[in-house]
């Protein structure tokens, strides 16, 4: 063919782009670094894209994560020859300082030259810098707009209402603003209940937005005049969000206009109940969920349904292990013998609900 290296003049192997292939890796590994930097959060190991900081939220381990910001700002400066593009990367920890963080990594790298598909293995230095992100600067300074109050309707915030802040907190971090933080500067325990402080008003609105959509808390927004701004002379606020978790919850015995109900759910802020008699599932209006009046445990038996003749039904109460005689208009007519129930007394009656055709899991 007569083809020769226009640098070397070798006469054999593949030529790309004129050179033979030692040649053309030669000036590739000149043309690429032969050590970049990085910078990275020391707090949550975000790392930062020119002025932009950037966190891999899939990579879990701080090491892996080191690496991946290395290939990415790799790429980024993008220092390679349109040519050639990058198959595969590795990294390892070479250094690293006093607390035990990556402080250099050995990228290997194996190219690839697109149109004669020669593949080249090289390696680049990577140097790592630590430098608190701002999310982080703003985090540590507890800088906040809003304090949400969270606490419970003539009762002690328990176990119960614990589960739902948590289940709540966790959701808003999972889909929130700020690495996994969903806005939470601080969460502190405060008379009986908690007191979160969120960095932005959007943030602790859509926290309480949850508590009330999902669990029927009350909630009422209210700005607090908090100083006045030095260089503006305006007014400075700052929010409070006050939180009322519901005196019922779900599982509560429930009375309304003489009619025994189970409280099922909220949905939208709005009680769902079901009528203990007919099985029937209603919401509540706002005035009926205030006239709701919780049934006492004192009044509510778990009884089972022994036999029944035409002047009385013998029911056994599971609690107490002992025998009682109903009249028979107190029991559904359509309650089997052996069949467990409830006997709840309301308004000075006794009466006894069937429970066994609903599901377990929402029963008492
Ligand atoms: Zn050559
Ligand atoms: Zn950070």
């Amino acid at each position: 063919m007569g083809r020769f290296c226009a640098r070397c003049g070798s006469e054999s192997g593949v030529y790309i782009r004129g050179l033979c292939s030692d040649c053309y890796w030669k000036e590739m590994d000149m043309e690429i670094p032969s050590d970049i930097s990085v910078t990275m959060c020391p707090e949550c190991r975000s790392h930062l894209q020119g002025k932009k900081w950037v966190e891999r939220d899939e990579i879990a381990d701080n090491d892996c994560k080191a690496v991946a910001a290395a290939e990415t700002e790799l790429l980024r400066q993008k220092k390679f020859h349109g040519g050639v593009t990058l198959e595969w990367a590795s990294g390892e920890v070479i250094e690293r300082d006093a607390s035990g963080r990556p402080k250099a990594i050995m990228l290997n790298l194996r190219l690839k030259e697109k149109s004669t598909g020669i593949e080249h293995k090289t390696a680049v230095l990577v140097s790592i810098e630590y430098s608190t992100c701002s999310t982080c600067k703003k985090y540590a300074r507890k800088e906040h707009e809003a304090v949400v109050q969270i606490r419970a309707n003539e009762r002690p915030l328990d176990n119960e209402d614990q589960k739902h802040v948590e289940r709540v907190i966790n959701e808003i971090c999972k889909r929130g603003p700020d690495r996994n933080r969903g806005g939470i500067v601080e969460i502190k325990e405060k008379e009986g209940g908690y007191d979160v402080k969120f960095a932005s008003l959007s943030a602790a609105r859509v926290f309480a937005k949850r508590l009330h959509e999902d669990y029927g808390a009350a909630v009422q927004e209210s700005p607090k005049i908090v100083g006045i701004d030095r260089r503006s002379g305006g007014r400075v606020y700052k929010n409070t969000i006050s939180i009322k978790l519901p005196r019922l919850r779900v599982g509560d015995l429930v009375s309304l206009r003489n009619n025994v109900y189970l409280l099922t759910g909220f949905d939208r802020g709005r009680a769902i109940v079901k009528d203990m008699r007919s099985g029937g599932r209603r919401t509540l209006g706002v005035d009926e969920y205030i006239a709701l009046e919780k049934i006492s445990e004192d009044y509510v038996r778990r009884v089972r349904l022994d036999g029944r003749t035409s002047s009385h039904a013998d029911f056994y109460d599971l609690n107490k292990s002992s025998f009682i005689e109903i009249p028979p208009e107190m029991i559904p007519p359509e309650m089997k013998i052996g069949e467990e129930g409830l006997l709840i007394r309301h308004e000075g009656k006794e009466n006894v609900y069937r429970i066994a055709k609903w599901d377990r899991t929402e029963s008492i």
